[in-house]
């Protein structure tokens, strides 16, 4: 998890989606995790 966190950080974003439920890294636009279909993303401002 915390190496998607530094890919993140490289790819110039400030702002990480996560979905709460299963920890998988969402897109900004995703409204759902394509994951688990969970609808709680959390969003992390660096
Ligand atoms: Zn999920």
């Amino acid at each position: 998890m915390f190496g998607r966190l530094v890919a993140a950080l490289r790819d110039d974003r400030a702002v990480v989606h996560e979905c709460r439920h299963c920890g998988t890294t969402v897109e900004p636009s995703t409204v759902g995790c394509p994951a688990c279909e969970s609808g709680d993303i959390a969003r992390y401002e660096l």
